[in-house]
């Protein structure tokens, strides 16, 4: 290689260097359950190897910090920010105690119509309805905000592929065979397009078809409302929003926007008694007129689920963020370094 093009391509790494501010870390869950068809969960034992790690590896900062410091070049150690979406009870009782024996700063984005309804999350409801029970009808045969889908269920172990996947773009035709797998991510994108009323209705059909109990399960339950004054009052932890009812944002009206952001953040202020000023952009959705509403709703910071690390060029308003599966701190911490290098 010649001389200068290897000084040109160092160079260009210093800088790249210098202007990565840091990495942004996106849980959801600290458990353990039998299925976990997004890998939203880590398991209290890997989150505990993580935490060990980032505490050798980087800075950790809170949010807001590495906000304040986003424009600023970045010498030495790259700043970790840890954050957590949707506000799961476990947080509290799995995460909050390792956390802290770690001495780590974390925010808790929560969405706040979930806060006491002693209901899961749809997603999670929706894996119970699917993929939890011993038996299901041969034909699944159900009509979702006026539309009716039939699908037969087959087994499909042993498949090399899987066809419908967690991305999926084209839906199958009437009367597909599908592994419940399947199922459970061809439901899903149905169901995240839906409204909040058209969405319980849905799940309500589902579960009369499933022949299954509404009945929720006590470890997958959003946090109560003294639970989530409770992890607020330690200091290293912070609240943020993560609107009312978790929609695609993107999808909606720019009053639905409005009501979604703006009550969101409201409702956690008036039982914190504090402003909020952090925000998470549900499933990663939004649009200019998004980012709008939250520059008009004094919040100051708002992440994305972009994955990538943190450069001094980001727009805080749309941060990116790399969101962590339940990885064993050796595989945590390859990828780590890879990210802050
Ligand atoms: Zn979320």
């Amino acid at each position: 290689m010649n001389s200068a093009f290897r000084f040109a391509r160092q160079v260009k790494r210093a800088l790249t260097g210098f202007n990565r501010r840091g990495v942004i870390l996106t849980y959801h869950r600290v458990a353990q359950p039998a299925s976990d068809p997004w890998q939203l969960c880590v398991s209290p034992e890997h989150f505990a190897e993580q935490m060990e790690v980032i505490a050798r590896c980087g800075l950790p900062v809170a949010l807001p910090q590495m906000q304040r410091n986003l424009k600023r070049f970045s010498v030495g150690r790259k700043e970790i920010a840890i954050t957590f979406d949707d506000g799961y009870a476990d947080n509290l009782h799995n995460a909050a105690p390792i956390l802290v024996r770690y001495g780590m700063p974390a925010i808790f984005f929560v969405v706040s119509g979930a806060l006491d309804s002693r209901k899961e999350f749809w997603w999670d409801e929706l894996e119970r309805l699917i993929l939890s029970p011993a038996a299901l009808p041969e034909t699944f045969d159900v009509a979702m905000d006026g539309v009716r889908y039939c699908y037969r269920i087959v087994s499909k172990q042993g498949a090399p592929t899987r066809e419908y996947g967690q991305d999926i773009t084209d839906m199958p035709p009437a009367n597909a065979e599908l592994s419940r797998l399947e199922l459970y991510y061809v439901l899903s994108k149905i169901i995240s397009s839906l409204a909040s009323e058209p969405k319980n209705t849905a799940l309500r059909q589902i579960s009369l078809w499933a022949n299954q109990s509404p009945q929720a399960r006590s470890d997958y339950l959003p946090l109560a409302v003294k639970d989530l004054i409770s992890l607020a009052q330690n200091p290293l932890f912070e609240i943020g929003a993560h609107t009312v009812s978790h929609p695609k944002l993107s999808g909606l009206s720019t009053v639905e926007q409005e009501t979604e952001i703006t009550r969101g953040k409201r409702e956690l202020e008036s039982i914190l008694g504090r402003p909020i000023t952090s925000f998470s952009y549900p499933h990663g959705s939004y649009s200019d007129v998004t980012v709008e509403i939250v520059r008009r709703a004094r919040l100051q910071v708002a992440c994305t689920i972009e994955g990538r690390p943190v450069s001094r060029s980001d727009d805080p308003f749309v941060l990116p963020r790399i969101i962590v599966s339940n990885w064993s701190g050796d595989l945590f911490e390859e990828r780590l370094r890879r990210w802050l290098a």
